[in-house]
């Protein structure tokens, strides 16, 4: 199995998304530059590298800020990384110029994140003027390079309906792109503002359902691109998720969660996420196992009695 080493490189994005985990934007709207010691960074890749890591997954929250992106993509790929994947949310990549030196470094995949099918909606997330149209720009520029491009998409209260539109138009518009969308209620529970964040799942499953039925029908003979989609929601509680998928998709999700929890723990000993719970109807669930539970921050918010036992 391939060992992929991560790298925060601790950089603050040039988004200010309503759900960010950087508390210093979430409070006061400031961006903070932080830098990373690249050396420190180097050490890093070198020791993985020694213990057999040829795979890497830079994060920031942006790492396209810091300010020797290429000098460490190009020493990961000195150090016989294969697989080197920018996480970004990918406005530095509407100059093409910039982009085509990412590439030459080295990197061999990007992921961005796009959270609507026009500005409007995109930016009542992102909370940063623009940054539809770079985002729109990055994936131009992206296309017919010689990289893999995976699109994730974040369902909050202020796009959760156009979530099948966006699926419609990431289809049209970028068909060499993978695409799945996440939940941010998984994710989200430092969040003063829950309730201004994060939708009741009732409220976007008809909506996640429509986009998984557009994909599926798009891709459904296309199982790279469908494996992707079903890592969707991950951190979603089956319950939910059984009534978003088909019963196609349900079970891939299914086979991915085996696959990644057998990895990391044996729930049936110990429950290694703090922030989730089970509630008493779970024991009787045929998915307790392999369910991640339901977000507590979400139970304080909108309670469980959307969570019944299948
Ligand atoms: S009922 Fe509980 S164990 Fe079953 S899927 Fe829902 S949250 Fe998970």
């Amino acid at each position: 199995m391939e060992k992929i080493l991560g790298l925060n490189l601790r950089t603050t994005c040039s988004n200010n998304c309503i759900f960010c985990a950087d508390s210093s934007k979430n409070k006061c709207g400031l961006v903070r530059y932080v830098y990373t010691d690249p050396d420190s960074i180097k050490v890093k890749i070198k020791a993985a590298a020694m213990v057999g890591y040829r795979a890497v997954y830079l994060t920031g929250t942006e790492p396209l800020n810091h300010l020797n992106i290429i000098e460490l993509i190009r020493y990961a790929r000195f150090n016989k990384f294969i697989h080197i994947e920018v996480i970004t949310a990918g406005l530095r990549l509407k100059d093409v110029t910039f982009l085509k030196k990412i590439i030459q470094a080295g990197a061999s995949e990007f992921t961005l994140a796009i959270y609507g099918a026009d500005r409007r909606t995109h930016e009542a997330v992102t909370r940063t003027r623009g940054s539809f149209g770079d985002t729109i720009k990055a994936l131009d520029n992206l296309r017919g390079q010689d990289v893999r491009v995976g699109l994730v998409s974040i369902f909050t209260q202020k796009n959760y309906k156009n979530m099948a539109v966006l699926t419609a138009f990431i289809i049209a518009s970028f068909p060499g792109m993978y695409f799945k969308i996440d939940s941010v209620a998984a994710f989200s529970n430092s969040l003063s503002e829950y309730k201004y964040v994060v939708p009741r799942f009732e409220a976007a499953a008809p909506f996640l359902r429509e986009a998984a039925k557009i994909y599926k029908k798009k891709y459904s003979t296309n199982l790279p691109r469908i494996l992707f989609f079903a890592k969707s929601l991950l951190y979603v509680p089956l319950c939910i998720v059984s009534r978003i998928f088909d019963k196609d998709l349900l079970n891939l999700s299914i086979l991915i969660r085996r696959y990644r929890f057998r990895q990391k723990y044996d729930p049936r000993k110990s429950f290694p996420f703090e922030s989730f719970a089970k509630i008493p109807s779970c024991k009787s669930c045929r998915f307790y196992v392999i369910c991640c539970g339901i977000s507590r921050s979400y139970i304080e918010t909108y309670g469980k009695i959307e969570f019944k036992a299948v």
